[in-house]
Formats: C-alpha cells, sequence, structure tokens
C-alpha cells in the first residue's frame, strides 16, 4: 500500500514541475493511440480522419473551435464499463464530465445509469428518456426545488451530502407520499489523485459527512429513524484522474467498517456500496491508465475482501466514471491564429479558442498534448505554448508541447482527450461563443450541441 505525502492540494493532481517537459517524440506526424480517440487516424495524404472523415473537412462544415467526438469509441468505453461490472454492480457514469441529450440515449442503450448534480443536468436526463429510476442524484446543497422534482420524478437515488439534507429529503418525500431510495455520502480521509494518495483523519473540503469523530454513524442514526427515506447504502468519492488502486482500497476498507458497525448497532446490513468514479485517462503519452476489466476486478476483491474480514454479505456495489468513458473519446480542432517565437523561450501559438472552452489548464495546470492535424510535416520540432485568444495571460490551453516548426496560421491543431470537463466547463468569457460538438460515426457527422450564436448572447441580455 503506497502513502506518500502530496504537499499540494486537491486541485494539483496534474501539475508538471517547472520546466520538466519530455523530450521532442520521434516523429510528430505519429498519433498516440493511448491519448486519441478510437477511429482517429492519419491518412496517407497527412490529414487526420476521425472514423473515416478528414478533419479539414469537419472544420469547413463545422467551423472551428469544436469538439469532435467519436461516437463509437464512447458507446465501446461505456460497454466496457458495464460488461467488465457485470449484473452484480451498477455503472453510474458522472452526468457533469459531459451531458447531452445523445449522450444520455447512448447510456441508456448501452445498459449504464446516470449520476446528475443539478437541476439542469436532470431535465436533460428526463427529457431524454433515461428512466428516473437509473438516476442518482448528488450534490452538497440540492435546493428544496430540484429534491422535489427529483422525488416526484421518482428518481432511483438521492446520495445525502449533509445533516440538514437527511431532514430536508426525508420531509419533503413525506409529504408528497413517498419513501425515497437514500445514500449517505461519506467522507473517508483518503485524498486520492494521479499516482498517490493520502490518508488522513480528517478531510477539509465541502462534500460529505466525515466518518471521523462517529459523524457518520450519528447520519445514519437519523436516517434510520426517518419515514421518509430508505437508506439503501453508503457512497464514498475520493478524487479524481487517480491511476493508484490503492486509495480505493483504504477507502472500502474505512466503509466496510461503517457498514459493520451499522451492522452491531442497528442489526441492519446496508445492501449497497458507491465508490465513486474519478478514474484516470491520458491526457499525454506518460500517462497510463488501467482497463475497465482490471478495475473492476481490482475493486470487487477488495470489497468482497473487506466484507468477509467482517462477516458481512458483499453489498452490490456502484461505481461512477465520468472522465474515464467519455474524456479519451473527443478532441478539440482549433484553427492556428497567430504564431509568434520568443527567442530563447518558446514559440506562442494562438488558436481560435481558449480558456472558454478549456479552463482545466488554467484551473488546475493539467497537461494536455496536441498535433498538427490538417496535414503531416517533415519540419523539426519546436517547443510550443498553446494559447487562446482571451484577455488573460493564463489563457493556456498546452503549457509545454512540440510542434512541427513549419506550423503556420491556418494550420488546424487539435488537442486530444478534451471529451471530459471541457464542454461542461465551457463559458462565455469575452462573450465568446461555445463551440458545438460534433459526434462522428461510421463517417458520418452530425451536431449534437450547437455551436452558441450572438443570437444566444443578445437573447440572455434583456437590455
Ligand atoms: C465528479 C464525480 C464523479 C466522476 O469523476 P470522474 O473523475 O469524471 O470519474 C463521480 N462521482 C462523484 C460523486 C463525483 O463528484
Amino acid at each position: 500500500m503506497s502513502r506518500s505525502a502530496h504537499p499540494a492540494g486537491p486541485r494539483h493532481a496534474d501539475v508538471l514541475p517547472e520546466g520538466h517537459y519530455a523530450a521532442p517524440p520521434a516523429d510528430l506526424n505519429v498519433l498516440d493511440p493511448k491519448v486519441w480517440a478510437r477511429s482517429v487516424a492519419r491518412g496517407e495524404d497527412g490529414v487526420v480522419t476521425v472514423a473515416g472523415l478528414p478533419v479539414t473537412r469537419l472544420a469547413e462544415e463545422f467551423g472551428t473551435p469544436a469538439y469532435i467526438l467519436d461516437e463509437a469509441d464512447f458507446r465501446a468505453r461505456a460497454r466496457a464499463w458495464r460488461t467488465a461490472f457485470g449484473a452484480d454492480a451498477d455503472v453510474f457514469y458522472a452526468g457533469k464530465a459531459f451531458l447531452s441529450r445523445a449522450v444520455v440515449r447512448w447510456l441508456a442503450e448501452e445498459g449504464l445509469n446516470l449520476d446528475v448534480c443539478s437541476g439542469g443536468e436532470l431535465a436533460t436526463a428526463l427529457s431524454a428518456g433515461m428512466p428516473a429510476d437509473r438516476i442518482a442524484f448528488h450534490g452538497n446543497n440540492k435546493s428544496a426545488a430540484e429534491i422535489e422534482r427529483a422525488v416526484r420524478a421518482g428518481i432511483g437515488r438521492i446520495v445525502l451530502d449533509s445533516f440538514q439534507e437527511i431532514v430536508r429529503v426525508a420531509h419533503i418525500a413525506q409529504s408528497l407520499g413517498k419513501r425515497q431510495r437514500v445514500q449517505i455520502r461519506v467522507t473517508v480521509g483518503v485524498e486520492a489523485h494521479t499516482h498517490e494518495f493520502i490518508a488522513t483523519a480528517h478531510e477539509d473540503q465541502k462534500f460529505g459527512i466525515p466518518l471521523a469523530g462517529g459523524q457518520a454513524a450519528e447520519a445514519v442514526r437519523r436516517a434510520l429513524r426517518l419515514d421518509g427515506i430508505e437508506l439503501i447504502g453508503i457512497h464514498s468519492h475520493i478524487g479524481s484522474q487517480i491511476f493508484d488502486m490503492s486509495g480505493f482500497e483504504v477507502a472500502a476498507h474505512r466503509v466496510v467498517g461503517l457498514l459493520k458497525d451499522i451492522r452491531d448497532e442497528h442489526g441492519v446490513e446496508l445492501p449497497e456500496i458507491d465508490l465513486g468514479g474519478g478514474l484516470g485517462i491520458a491526457y499525454t503519452s506518460g500517462d497510463d491508465p488501467r482497463e475497465p476489466h482490471e478495475i473492476a476486478k481490482a475493486l470487487t476483491e477488495i470489497v468482497t475482501r473487506e466484507c468477509r474480514a467482517a462477516r458481512l454479505r458483499t453489498p452490490r456495489i456502484s461505481v461512477e466514471p465520468g472522465r474515464a468513458i467519455v474524456g479519451p473519446t473527443a478532441f478539440t480542432l482549433y484553427e492556428v491564429g497567430t504564431v509568434k517565437p520568443l527567442d530563447g523561450l518558446r514559440t506562442y501559438v494562438s488558436v481560435d479558442g481558449g480558456m472558454s472552452d478549456n479552463i482545466r489548464t488554467a484551473l488546475y495546470d493539467a497537461e494536455y498534448s496536441v498535433a498538427l492535424v490538417s496535414r503531416a510535416s517533415d519540419a523539426e520540432p519546436m517547443l510550443v505554448r498553446v494559447v487562446g485568444k482571451h484577455c488573460e495571460s493564463g489563457d493556456i490551453v498546452v503549457k509545454d508541447a512540440f510542434l512541427p516548426a513549419d506550423l503556420a496560421p491556418g494550420d488546424l491543431i487539435a488537442v486530444p482527450a478534451t471529451g471530459a470537463y471541457c464542454r461542461s466547463m465551457a463559458s462565455n468569457y469575452n462573450h465568446a461563443l461555445r463551440p458545438p460538438v460534433v459526434a462522428v460515426e461510421n463517417g458520418e457527422a452530425r451536431v449534437i450541441v450547437r455551436r452558441e450564436t450572438e443570437e444566444d448572447l443578445l437573447r440572455l441580455d434583456v437590455g
């Protein structure tokens, strides 16, 4: 079990130490399959294609910037998670990573469930026909209106995040003559990111009810007394972009410890355990994510072993991958506007988007890769920083990468692994128009979220 101190906070999962970028790859034309969606390839003519469609044609038809999503890859990844966990477990796709009605339909068809954490996400899920009993509702401050709507809709579960919410949900459900299935989200004192985690006694963050100090046990005591809710399990989510399974091991150990205490105190064996999401993906060639079947095997073994030791029946497991399903399936297509060499430093490449379509680099120092996709090039590699067009010097899309030295305005470049937390976190900063999401499958492209227009902007501004 690895335990290493990490001086940075949870936001710093993807930090690259200052000035330590990798050496340029041997051939800049090669696309690493680890970071690109499965149907992406470079054609004979040097132009990159997705499911057979050249990016040059996509740019012509849909404009740039645009998120290009490989539908077959999305479905394959969703199915791989579903298959890996089998019939005795549930896979909830975390809608906050990226949600649209097309995505909801793909999930419903592939047998996945869905996590939402706002009224807007719930509305999207219901409007696309996801059965309410396959939806879970998260969040640390759900409004009374959101709770009422979820309960009325017959939502599968609400994940309770505070003492107030236990009473609030119970009261609302009871007044509607319902008994709402709930889980309690606990914080287990594990903070995981990337290749390491720290186990602590306390967690200084807003989500969940701490196991420490008997608070979670007290929450369970209260929940079990209320008629409006049925407590079906305990929920734990330990972080994001995690590669190391040992954080889940400690989390499962502690959650099962609580299940055992509940059995001993109340004579009740809760039937479910939710281990959350947070499984990592490859943003650069240096990342080595695990396959869903390895993750499923590891998590199932951990829970089974812990329960056997505690003499508990193994509860039904659920997991909540977001990034691991959608992240690798999309890339952002940009057009290069300016190329500005700064002597002895690096070359700044400005694209027609930026922090409005990908805030993760500015927000978390996230790492990304980038490639020239509208043509091949034999030019020497040059060290670049890909930046956006916004009025912030922190408007960086890719901090350190290599592109061919003959890069010029009008070239198309693409940033892979932008399926998660890019469109869903996109903003209108500088009155940017949020880019479309174009789903490509089997030689056909269709817009699943259209580009914002100036009309959209002005419609909100009532003057
Ligand atoms: C964000 C979140 C997830 C998904 O995280 P990923 O890193 O996208 O897998 C799952 N569960 C909960 C409760 C979350 O808050």
